[in-house]
């Protein structure tokens, strides 16, 4: 999930010449994971790994200090940093995870053979080996035919799987979803036997999958997998349905989200949480500690669509009362809720086709600079403290209405509008 390089073709040259050069010094590499699995799949992967007999300190010889960073040399895993554009690659030593205690973090590894470091991937389609060079696949956990058949299921015992690293829970819907496959019966039944641990993942790990997931192909289905299998009751119990009869609400959602031009975890919890307690969306922002923006992006989504779905046409309200909503940073965002919602049948095409067209129009137009400023209010003799926030407020909703259009008008209101009540 680490972010795009810049030019594909680059980053695809330099994992394979990560490949021949340690090949070179006697090693035997291969790429491996998700890489492999999206280059059988016909699609360009995200980021390349490679697996490698060599241990660590040998990988840094290889390529040099300069080039490597041994952040996660304690798994085995060297860095190597890329010419220009070609964004880096992992290269990991093939590794036996020791005992997993705490459902997170294996206690240590242990160096050892290709075959063994596939068994501790997690899913088959993610446990296969590539030659760059020659194309030629190997195969120890049967992922090349869960691959063809679209299945994703869990290296060894799922279980057992699940139980030592609980975020493959996630990761399970996760690819399930995005690729529009099955997920296998038995690693289905461990998983929904034991959703409730899967709270006990620490929250950014938690935060990360969700944005993975509802930013990409099959978000509407990672949304009904994650309410079917109980994890959304573990990790998002503020939204999640509570009986049966909630259950369409949390589809319908899902609907939404699917239906939505583009989409984003702030889009998808507003749209998951608009029935649920106005607490509801705070909460779970905070507890997967989002970042300011995204909470404020959920909480004015949330927000917005109450402000305009309200059952009033909103394009016969004071320009001032919808002004707010158009003149936000995430309006477009809005406006695509908005006809995503409409699409499902769920709210007024007329509303979301009117607030998307108010989004497109020229800034100036929709946020015009104010007539006047706080200090202004205060030199024509306003008092500091709360009258100058109202004062403004009152003038700006005089400006967007068209009541008022110069300076001078300005200031005589507020100063005629002194001592009423706010709002008055
Ligand atoms: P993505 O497209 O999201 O990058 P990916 O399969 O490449 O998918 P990564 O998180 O980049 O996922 O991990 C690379 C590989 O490392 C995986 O394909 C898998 O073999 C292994 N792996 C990653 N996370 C886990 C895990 N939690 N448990 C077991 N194996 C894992
Ligand atoms: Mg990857």
């Amino acid at each position: 999930m680490s972010a795009p390089h810049n030019d594909p073709a680059a980053a695809r040259a330099f994992a394979a010449d990560v490949v021949d050069r340690l090949r070179a010094a006697g090693h035997e590499t291969y790429w491996a994971g998700g890489c492999v699995r999206d280059e059988l799949l016909g699609r360009v992967p995200a980021d390349y790994d490679v697996a490698t007999a060599a241990p660590p300190h040998i990988v840094r010889d290889v390529f040099g200090q300069r080039r490597t960073l041994a952040v996660g040399a304690a798994f085995g895993v060297i860095t190597v940093l890329g010419p220009r554009g070609a964004g880096q690659v992992e290269v990991a030593t093939f590794r036996a995870d020791r005992d997993y205690t705490d459902g997170r973090h294996p206690a240590g590894v242990t160096f050892c053979s290709a075959r063994e470091d596939a068994q501790r991937r997690d899913f088959t389609i993610n446990g296969l080996f590539l030659d760059p060079r020659t194309g030629a696949v190997h195969d120890f956990v049967g992922g090349r035919e869960d691959l063809a058949r679209g299945i994703v299921r869990c290296i060894g015992v799922p279980a057992l799987r699940f139980g030592e690293d609980h975020l493959r829970m996630l990761r399970a819907v996760r690819f399930t979803a995005f690729f529009g496959f099955t997920l296998d019966r038995e690693s289905r039944q461990a998983l929904e036997r034991m959703v409730h641990l899967a709270g006990t993942v620490s929250p950014e790990r938690i935060a990360a999958e969700l944005r993975a997931m509802a930013s990409r192909a099959g978000r509407g289905r990672a949304l009904e997998l994650l309410e079917e299998t109980g994890l959304a009751r573990e990790l998002l119990p503020e939204v999640a349905p509570a009986h049966e009869v909630d259950r369409n609400c949390w589809r319908e959602a899902a609907g939404i989200v699917a239906a939505l031009d583009g989409s984003d975890l702030p889009m998808t919890l507003a749209i998951l949480g608009e029935q649920a307690p106005d607490d509801a969306l705070p909460r779970i922002a905070a507890r997967l500690r989002l970042s300011n923006r995204e909470t404020t992006q959920t909480l004015g989504i949330r927000a917005g669509v109450a402000a305009l779905c309200r059952g009033d046409d909103p394009a016969a309200r004071p320009w001032s009362q919808v002004q707010p909503w158009v003149a936000r940073d995430d309006a477009p965002l809005l406006a695509d809720v908005l006809r995503a919602r409409a699409a499902v049948g769920r709210g007024s095409p007329e509303v979301a086709a009117w607030f998307t067209a108010q989004t497109t129009r020229p800034r100036v137009e929709v946020d015009p600079p104010p007539l006047l400023s706080g200090s202004d209010l205060l030199a024509a003799g306003v008092p500091a403290g709360r009258d100058v926030g109202a004062a403004l407020q009152r003038i700006r909703a005089l400006q967007l209405d068209g009541a008022i259009s110069t300076r001078e008008q300005a200031i005589a209101r507020a100063l005629a509008g002194r001592g009423r009540q706010p709002g008055g």
